[in-house]
Parts: structure tokens; sequence; C-alpha cells
């Protein structure tokens, strides 16, 4: 019971006052009760090509916003306080910061890094799925879940050295058995924070037994 009270309080300290950025503590007037306008247009940038290896992966990697500590508390809310809200501006902020930089003519679909639907279950939603859908909605580009599943379930990776990454992923995706037409051309492959690659890479290896010609990792943090 204490134990219950406990973690019930930990639960509501970590809410932010609804209608006040629990960032920057001003009158958030666009009513998500999150963080406002004015700390979504100043999050820091990372902008960064993680990495570019596209003869023998044929993959390239960026990630749009820098792991700072006020991303790592969106992304903690996003993923254990059940803020899908948060998931969906995310994934429109990082496209539209993408849309930018890029040139958004050579993508022809978009696609999320699968969870397992253990996790799925256990979370009640799925936030790279939410990331996914607001980064096609917001590039116009057509949304595609048939492509690759998630095979293993295994522990959340933070706790795991570089090596044990590797190793946890390694056949952790699957082609989908449904799996219709890939598209031409390349697919933009969302994730929500990129820290290794390693999931990733997982992903892409999976992608090219679909037939996808081209994969571009677009991660929301990193
Ligand atoms: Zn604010």
């Amino acid at each position: 019971m204490k134990r219950l009270l406990h973690s019930a309080l930990n639960l509501l300290s970590a809410l932010p006052f609804p209608g006040y950025c629990p960032i920057c503590n001003r009158e958030s007037i666009n009513g998500s009760g999150w963080m406002c306008d004015i700390c979504w247009r100043d999050l820091p940038l990372a902008g960064k090509n993680l990495w570019r290896s596209e003869t023998t992966l044929k993959g390239a990697c960026l990630a749009v916003f820098q792991y700072s500590d006020t991303a790592r508390q969106f992304v903690h809310q996003m993923k254990f306080y059940g803020r899908e809200d948060i998931a969906a501006r995310l994934g429109s902020e990082t496209a539209g910061r993408f849309a930018d930089w890029m040139d958004i003519s050579r993508y022809s679909a978009v696609t999320s890094v699968p969870l397992h639907p253990a996790r799925i279950r256990e979370r009640g939603y799925d936030q790279n799925l939410i990331l996914a859908r607001a980064v096609a909605e917001r590039l116009s580009l057509p949304l595609r879940t048939d492509f690759i599943r998630r095979v293993k379930h295994r522990p959340p990776q933070s706790r795991l050295s570089d090596e044990e990454r590797r190793h946890n992923l390694k056949d952790a995706f699957a082609p989908q058995p449904n799996l219709n037409q890939p598209p031409q051309g390349t697919v933009l492959l969302v994730d929500d924070v990129i820290h290794t690659g390693a999931t990733a890479l997982g992903c892409i290896e999976a992608l090219e037994r679909t037939g996808v010609q081209r994969v571009f990792v677009l991660a929301a943090c990193g």
C-alpha cells in the first residue's frame, strides 16, 4: 500500500501543472498541457548525420533534436507516462525541420522501428508508430506498417553496453509475413531516440530482405 502511494505520488510529481509549460512555467497557449510553442521552437537541434554507409547498408541516418535534458524529459513522458500527444507533436516538429533541410521528393514512404507486441500491450500504444504517422502526415507520404516486425522481446536497451546491444538486437527484426510490394525509392525509417544505431541497423537488415531499396533513418533525437 505504502509502495502504491509512493508510486502514485511519483507519477503526480512528474506531471506538469495543467495549462503551464513544465520547462519555462509560462502559461501554455497550445492547450496540450505540456511544452509550450516557444520551448518547442527553442529546442536545441542536433541536425547531424550519424552515419552514412549507403554502399553496404543502403542507409543513412539523421537525428533532428539534441538529446538534451528537455528532450529526455519529453521522451520519458512519451514512453512511460502515456503522453501520446507528445509523440504526435514531436513527430510533426521532427518532420518540419527535416523538410527544411532535405529534399523530401526522394522519399517514397514512411515506416517506424517496430516495438514487440508484448511491449505495445504493456504500454498501451506504440510511440514510434505515432511519431511515424505524424511524420507521414506532415510530409504527405504514405505510412507503411507492413514491412517488418519485431520478433524478439528484449529488456530495455538503455542499461546495456554497446556490445550487449548489438548482440541483443541480432535477428530482433524480420520481414512481415503479409508484406505488400515495397515502393521504389527511399523509405524513411522513424525512430524516437538513436544511441548507437544498433536498432536502426537491425531494422535496415530486415528491410533489405523485404526488397526495400534504400533506407534513410530519421531519428527525432540523437
Ligand atoms: Zn515553455
